[in-house]
């Protein structure tokens, strides 16, 4: 593996979606600092000289209509003409949201064609807006439209790949992602995430899918808080087996950085030094899976200052370097009972999904 190998995905245009809170005081945190700084982070450490980079381009409606229904995407469509309403829930128009959100899932395609293809090993999308929480139907929770889904069915229309593992790591459970896949045996879906364990809602470890994609839908749901050291585990003792087992031809990344702990979203307790971690596992699992490589799409991720930091941490740790020293690695404290309830979390789910391992 070498820097060579690896292809940054982005767009001058990605910076002019800025989503507007419905109170005028709330600046949305989904903005195009996010990109911006990270892009600017990832000049100063040296990384954008050594990936080779290209442009996203816009998805067409084929590709949205490969998942998403005709209602979504016209009322997107009108909604950004409209310049302004709510779409779906916390998922709000901009007078270019529909275009900013062609251009994401073009990215994505960009990401997984160059892969499927065979022109790089590893792939980053570093595109905004994000589309994990984008069902067929629906936008919600900054997203509108897939861009990791659409990415999967562009493969298995138009490239020879059927069987596809997608890692979500982003601190919210991928609702959307996990419905679109639910019930289909050649892709899995693998969401690490913080669970609302006194509402109980989406994404609990006993949903593992249905008809013939049951055992396909991987969820861990981890309590709040959660340490480096719990990522760690959950990594080693479930998202390795899992891919491992399963055997794709490629994997896609839902890579969502606001786990992170100065996140001002997310409730986890990481730091860059997970993200390494998960850089190095998905390099090694494409290669013991014999896969075509990994895909990497943005998710969330809302401290502009740590995201540069967080993906500089996942792509060295593709490319096969050591675990950098990053300047947010610092020693933070984890109560016993919390690491002891996520041992207990990921204990349940390897409980429940050891069956389907073969
Ligand atoms: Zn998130």
């Amino acid at each position: 593996m070498s820097w060579s190998d690896i292809v940054l995905i982005s767009h001058p245009r990605s910076t002019e979606h800025a989503m507007p809170f419905p109170r005028p005081h709330l600046e949305s945190f989904e903005n195009p600092l996010r990109v911006q700084l990270a892009r600017r982070h990832l000049k100063e450490c040296g990384l954008l000289k050594a990936v080779h980079e290209e442009r996203s381009r816009l998805a067409t409606i084929d590709d949205l209509r490969r998942v998403h229904s005709e209602y979504l995407i016209h009322m997107t469509r009108i909604m950004s003409e409209l310049g302004s309403g709510e779409i779906g829930e916390s998922a709000y128009a901009s007078p270019v949201v529909y275009q900013a959100a062609l251009l994401a899932a073009g990215g994505a395609i960009r990401a997984a064609e160059i892969v499927a293809r065979g022109e790089a090993r590893h792939s980053f999308a570093l595109i905004r807006p994000p589309g994990h929480h984008a069902s067929t139907s629906s936008a919600m929770g900054l997203c509108y439209f897939n861009n990791v889904a659409i990415a999967i069915r562009r493969l298995q229309k138009k490239h020879d790949i059927r069987k596809v593992s997608i890692i979500d790591f982003d601190d919210h459970f991928g609702n959307g992602t996990a419905e679109i896949f639910y019930a289909d045996p050649e892709v899995q879906y693998i969401s690490i995430h913080e669970y609302d364990y006194d509402n109980y809602g989406m994404g609990h470890y006993a949903e593992t899918g249905a008809m013939k994609g049951v055992g396909t839908n991987t969820n861990i749901p981890l309590v709040d808080g959660a340490s480096d050291s719990a990522y760690q585990k959950a990594i080693e003792k479930v998202i390795v087996p899992a891919v491992t087992s399963f055997g794709p031809e490629i994997i896609a990344v839902s890579a969502g950085f606001d786990a992170h702990y100065a996140d001002p979203v997310g409730n986890m307790n990481v730091d860059s030094s997970t993200f390494w971690l998960l850089g190095e596992r998905i390099r090694e699992l494409s290669d013991k899976v014999d896969a075509k490589g990994s895909f990497w799409v943005l998710e969330g991720g809302y401290n502009p200052f740590m995201l540069g930091l967080s993906i500089e941490a996942s792509l060295r740790g593709l490319a096969g370097e050591g675990m950098p020293d990053l300047t947010d690695q610092i020693p933070r404290e984890t109560p016993a009972e919390l690491e002891n309830a996520n041992d207990q979390v990921i204990e349940q789910v390897v409980k429940v999904m050891r069956p389907y391992w073969s």
